[in-house]
Parts: structure tokens; C-alpha cells; sequence
């Protein structure tokens, strides 16, 4: 039998440490130290509910649990082989207890391809990742596939980046490849910034070999032999995963000189960003790993072309490195299985704000925002009514609930007045005033924004001093008009940061205008 629980930040917070402590106290007082293992594992998403405990090789999904509740899970489940109800999954509407994570709703309407590794392992042991099949793509393809294989493979797959716009991964790669400089780097965008977004957080703590596979098979296709892990340091537990993955890894010859025998070199390192929000934007990402200020620059050469010290340089966030490797093993035709005509695969999202399940949610592009926010994420709590979902964190706009059928994908979302950004869903409810909310985002950016060219400094600045007049019974007429104009001007900002400041303002203009014409009306 093997425990396992969830010690993600998340379950961390909520006491996921004292409660393994109590399970190996508690085992090695009935003497089933050597007959039972425990683990930490990586996160599994349902975060509402951790700390998340599951029993194997039955499966059973306890949540909520706390250290007060172990010993009657030692003597009843693991000695008895019965099962604790309180501690199972209750149906809100029916009553009926959920014994496994496929019996729960949240986990039933999903479909958790990178996700579901999560639970399965111990993030901080190779052994683990290589248990489920881990590093067996890197072998395949170092063996069996040259890098025009590979290439082909993820081209088929049409693997779109995860971290923002959904360009297409491959061509990124294929620029960089088909550039003359021979030194060429990959590089992995860990900084992850928005506000309610943690899917990154939870791939490289919980499975962080996966993503170091995904980018050497990627510094094999392109003819890199040095890479980046570009992670923010607010997030230290996935620092020390990653770093502690990165030294197993060259440990057992899958980083480093002559990989597996098979002539291929690759090296890697961690840097740590310093918390600036612009630095997730590519040019600025890359100026930082050169140790300079992280401003963005004009691309008009792509960085794929002219990156880091003007090498080429293949950027990708954590979430794309980490399909990489189940698209070389599954194939790309198992990965285009999934999803929309032009966006395809699963996405994972952060499910946040005002729902009654909040935690991370992966599912195939093209389900419906009702699906999300009605069967996985169980409703909007206190019988209160949904009013919109903002995805795409402050570059992404807010969906209302007329639009509730919308499928989400790549294209769909920006088609809304919104973006898919990097996976943030931040659900409000009929309390949730619109123009606060834009007002909020709009304050992010100001904070965030670099200051070097003036439509975006500027003219954020001004969007959010008549936004606060306008939230703070000072507005006046014209002022929404003179909003959607500011919001025309950051489209000559040099960055996707001031290009896409506006999205949270002009999405909430188009789908709540009369929530600004009322503060307006009745100044307040
Ligand atoms: Fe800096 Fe904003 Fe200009 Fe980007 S758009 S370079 S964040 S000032």
C-alpha cells in the first residue's frame, strides 16, 4: 500500500507537512513502516479541498484532511480496509460519497493528461518519474528519431505556446534550428505573473522532470546544448524542485556530457527572476538572463533568431515544455485527439475567485466556459449568480454570462474581446463590480509596467486616474469615451504588456457599460 498526499504550496499551506509527519508516526506506531509507504507529492489540483490524500493501490480520494484525522485512517483504512465517509467526497445536491478521484465531479469532467502525474509521484525523486515512464521519450528520441523527426512530430501536433498567445511551438523552433549561429538555447518561461494564476506552480513542483525532458528533446530538435529555467523566486519550492530534478537528472547521465551515450550534450541552469512581471515577455525575459535590467525591446527580428547574448533562442512556458515529452511517446496524432480544429491538446487552468471549487482544472480546448464554471468548478457559492469570468490575467478580458456556451480556445477567447493568456480564470459574481475590477487590473499594470515608451506608461497612468474617478463618485460624462480612447493609444506600446493593458477596460465597456454609465449617473 502507498499513501500518498498532495504537498503542493497549496496543500503545504493548509498543513499537508503535519499531516505526513502524523502518517509516519502513526505507521511506525502499528509497526507498517516497511509495509506502507508515504509520500509528498505533487499537486492534483483540487485545492479547495487539501490537503488531498490518496490511498493506493484502491485509490481512495480523502480530502480535507487534517493530522487529527490519520490515526483513524491508519486503523481503518490501511489495518481494516474500510473506508472513512467523513473524509469522502460528499454530492452538495444527493449526499452520496465519491470513494475515488474519477467518482468526483471536479475530476470526472476533466481530462488530466499532464495533471494526473502529478499525485503519482514524489516530485523530489527521479525514481518516481522514471516508475511512470519518465525520461523514456528523451531515449526515444536521442535513439530512434533524428531531430527533422522530431520537428515533424511537433509540427503534426500543432502544439500551440501555452504561456500567452498560442503561437505555434514549432515554428519558433524551426526559425531557431534553420539560423546559421551554431550556439542556440532553449529556455523555459517560469515566471509566471498573473494574478490568480498558479499552473505553472504546480508543474514544476510536482512534476518537474517533465518539463527538464520536454526541453532537452526540444535542445535536441532545434541543436541547443545549453538551457534556461527562467522561474520567479516568489515561488521556492518549485526553485528547489527544479534544481534538485536538474542534479538527479545529470546524475543519472539525462543532463550533461554525452546524454545516455548518445553523443548529444546539454546543460542547464536556473534563474531566478527578481519579481518583475514584464520579464515573462520574451525580449525582457532574455535581457534579465543576461543580467541586465529586464526591459522589452522592438522585435523586429524574433528572439527564436536573435535571443539571449543574440543567439537564437527558443522560448516556451512550462506548460508547453511539459506536453512535449507525452507528444514523442503518445504521438502527435494522440495529442490532436484532443481538442478544436485550431487549437489542440488540453489546457490547464487556475480556477479561481468566486466558485465553489477552486484549484486547477485541465481540459480538451474547446470546452464551454458553462462546462468549467458549472460541472467542474461546482457553481458560484452561496446561491449567488455568476456575472463573468476574466481569463487571460490583465492581458485578457472578462466573459459574461451571455457568452457562458463559448468555447474555449485560442481563437474563441480573443474573438470575446479576451485572451487564453496562460490560463487564469478568475470567476466573479453578481456582487462584483465590473469597472472595480478594471480598475484592478489596470492598477496591476501600472505597477508593472517598465516605463520605457510612453503608451503604455502614460497612458495607463490615465486609464486608471479616470477609472478611479469614475469608481469613486467623481466620474463624468465622456468618460468612458475618452477610456476607449487611452485604450487605442497603448496599441503604439512597444510590448504585448501596453498593446494589451486595455483588454480588461474595453471587455468590460463592451459587455458592462452600464455598470460605468451608473457610476457616472449617480456618482458613486
Ligand atoms: Fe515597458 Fe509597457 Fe513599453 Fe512594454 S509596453 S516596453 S512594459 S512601457
Amino acid at each position: 500500500p502507498c499513501i500518498s498526499v498532495c504537498a503542493g504550496a497549496g496543500c503545504l499551506a493548509s498543513g499537508a507537512a503535519e499531516v505526513i509527519a502524523a502518517f509516519k508516526t502513526e505507521l511506525e506506531f502499528h509497526g507498517l513502516t516497511t509495509e506502507v509507504n508515504t509520500k509528498g507529492t505533487g499537486c492534483p489540483g483540487f485545492c479547495e479541498r487539501g490537503p488531498i490524500v490518496m490511498i493506493y493501490p484502491e485509490g481512495i480520494c480523502y480530502l480535507k484532511v487534517k493530522p487529527e484525522d490519520v490515526a483513524e485512517i491508519v486503523s481503518h483504512t490501511i489495518k481494516e480496509k474500510k473506508v472513512v465517509d467523513r473524509l469522502l467526497y460528499e454530492d452538495p445536491a444527493t449526499g452520496t460519497r465519491a470513494l475515488r478521484e474519477s467518482d468526483i465531479p471536479y475530476y470526472k469532467n476533466q481530462q488530466r493528461n499532464i495533471l494526473s502525474e502529478n499525485i503519482k509521484i514524489d516530485s523530489k525523486r527521479i525514481d518516481d518519474y522514471l516508475a511512470i515512464g519518465g525520461y523514456a521519450a528523451l531515449s526515444k528520441v536521442l535513439f530512434e528519431m533524428t531531430p527533422e523527426d522530431v520537428m515533424g512530430e511537433i509540427k503534426k501536433s500543432n502544439l500551440r505556446g501555452r504561456g500567452g498567445g498560442g503561437f505555434p511551438a514549432w515554428r519558433k523552433w524551426e526559425e531557431s534550428r534553420n539560423a546559421p549561429d551554431p550556439i542556440k538555447y532553449v529556455i523555459v518561461n517560469a515566471d509566471e505573473g498573473d494574478p490568480g494564476a498558479f499552473m505553472d506552480r504546480a508543474l514544476i513542483e510536482g512534476n518537474p522532470h517533465s518539463i527538464l525532458e520536454g526541453l532537452i528533446i526540444g535542445a535536441y530538435a532545434v541543436g541547443a546544448h545549453e538551457g534556461f529555467i527562467y522561474v520567479r523566486q516568489e515561488y521556492p519550492l518549485a526553485v528547489e524542485n527544479i534544481n534538485l530534478a536538474i542534479r538527479q537528472a545529470a546524475e543519472r547521465g539525462f543532463v550533461g556530457k554525452d546524454i545516455l551515450g548518445s553523443g548529444f550534450d546539454f546543460t542547464v541552469k536556473v534563474h531566478m527572476g527578481a519579481g518583475a512581471f514584464v520579464c515573462g515577455e520574451s525580449s525582457a525575459l532574455m535581457t534579465a538572463l543576461e543580467g541586465r535590467a529586464g526591459e522589452p525591446r522592438p522585435k523586429y527580428i524574433h528572439t527564436a533568431v536573435k535571443g539571449v547574448w543574440d543567439h537564437p533562442s527558443v522560448l516556451n512556458n512550462v506548460e508547453t515544455w511539459a506536453n512535449v515529452p507525452q507528444i514523442i511517446t503518445k504521438g502527435a496524432d494522440w495529442f490532436t485527439s484532443y481538442g478544436t480544429e485550431g487549437s489542440k491538446g488540453t489546457k490547464i487552468f487556475s480556477l479561481v475567485g468566486k466558485i465553489t471549487n477552486t484549484g486547477l482544472v485541465e481540459v480538451p480546448m474547446g470546452v464551454t466556459v458553462r462546462n468549467i464554471i458549472e460541472n467542474i468548478g461546482g457553481g458560484i457559492p452561496g446561491g449567488k449568480k455568476f456575472k463573468a469570468v476574466q481569463t487571460g490575467g490583465p492581458s485578457g478580458g472578462c466573459i459574461p454570462e451571455a457568452m457562458l456556451d463559448l468555447p474555449v480556445d485560442f481563437d474563441e477567447l480573443t474573438k470575446a474581446g479576451s485572451m487564453m493568456g496562460s490560463g487564469g480564470m478568475i470567476v466573479m459574481d453578481e456582487d462584483t463590480c465590473m469597472v472595480d475590477i478594471a480598475r484592478y487590473f489596470i492598477d496591476f499594470l501600472k505597477d508593472e509596467s517598465c516605463g520605457k515608451c510612453t503608451p503604455c506608461r502614460e497612458g495607463i497612468r490615465q486609464m486608471l486616474r479616470v477609472l478611479t474617478n469614475i469608481t469613486t463618485g467623481k466620474g463624468k460624462e465622456g468618460d468612458i469615451e475618452l477610456l476607449e480612447e487611452l485604450a487605442e493609444s497603448t496599441g503604439a506600446a512597444l510590448c504585448a504588456l501596453g498593446k494589451s493593458a486595455p483588454n480588461p477596460v474595453l471587455s468590460t465597456i463592451r459587455y458592462f457599460r452600464e455598470e460605468y454609465e451608473a457610476h457616472i449617473r449617480d456618482k458613486k
